[in-house]
């Protein structure tokens, strides 16, 4: 059978929202064999969530966990210096290993944010990994292109400006895990203790990964299939003001 790929989606509650999901799930429904499962950092499963995953057609788990309140970004932090979605894609892999048997279970699982881009074909070639694939990532890092160092078809090293001694110096996009992997290792995790740009390489670690495990996707790492597209914020300021005189911004 064609093995299942999970695809882990954190997700919040921001005026774009809506809007991010319909587009990936939109790319999604062209993927055959696929389960989504959707978590939002929230206390709750929101009702926009929950309507707009039943009316997909796709196959869908819905969760929610919400992060802290004192490890959430504020407004005016820079994007970067807090972890996003860690304890989402965590509730996504609790999930996992409480709904899958190790005996049976055939996929791969992938962490797809909710902004990015992602070709169909990214797809094809990450379903047969047998334990860790890699490949590049567009539009990330301040480049136009991070990608592993590919010799003889194996993985020596990383191409990014920043930190390319990290041990997997690819960005959550940028691979995709066998799931046996996932339940195998039962506590390995995303750690909001991590280092910044480290929560990739510490998952991986604890997985037991070596270099020698990767398996080069993407013609030798050298096509782009994935891009770590960003979502503008909304500009909302008329919105604001008529909401402030009680008047509705439109109608
Ligand atoms: N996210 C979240 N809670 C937050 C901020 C972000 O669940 O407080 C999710 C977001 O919806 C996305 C992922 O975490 O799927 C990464 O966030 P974002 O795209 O904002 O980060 P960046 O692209 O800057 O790494
Ligand atoms: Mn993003």
């Amino acid at each position: 059978d064609l093995p299942t790929i999970f695809v882990v989606t954190p997700t919040h509650a921001i005026p774009t929202q809506k809007a991010d999901l319909v587009r990936l799930s939109n790319t999604l429904l062209h993927v055959p064999n696929l389960h989504w499962l959707v978590v939002e950092d929230a206390d709750h499963k929101s009702e926009l969530v929950s309507r707009l995953l039943r009316r997909s057609g796709l196959v869908y788990t819905h969760l929610s966990v919400a992060t802290p309140p004192e490890l959430k970004l504020q407004p005016k932090d820079p994007r970067w210096k807090k972890p996003r979605g860690v304890l989402q894609r965590n509730a996504a892999l609790s999930w996992l290993r409480e709904n899958l048997e190790i005996v049976d279970a055939n996929g791969v699982v992938y962490f797809a944010d909710d902004d990015n881009t992602y070709s169909l074909e990214l797809f094809t070639e990450m379903r047969d990994i047998q334990s860790v694939g890699v490949w590049p990532v567009g539009l990330v890092g301040g480049v136009m292109v991070e990608r592993p160092l590919v010799d003889n078809g194996r993985v020596t090293g990383w191409l990014t400006p920043w930190r390319p001694d990290r041990a997997f110096a690819t960005d959550m996009a940028g691979f995709a895990v066998n799931v046996r992997l996932v339940l195998n290792h039962p506590t390995a995790s995303f750690s909001i203790e991590s280092q910044r740009g480290f929560l990739e390489t510490d998952l991986l670690t604890q997985m037991g990964v070596t270099l020698d495990d990767l398996e080069v996707k993407a013609d030798l790492c050298t096509k782009v299939l994935v891009w770590h597209t960003q979502t503008a914020k909304a500009d909302l300021k008329i919105e604001k003001i008529m909401e402030q005189k009680g008047k509705p911004a439109t109608n």
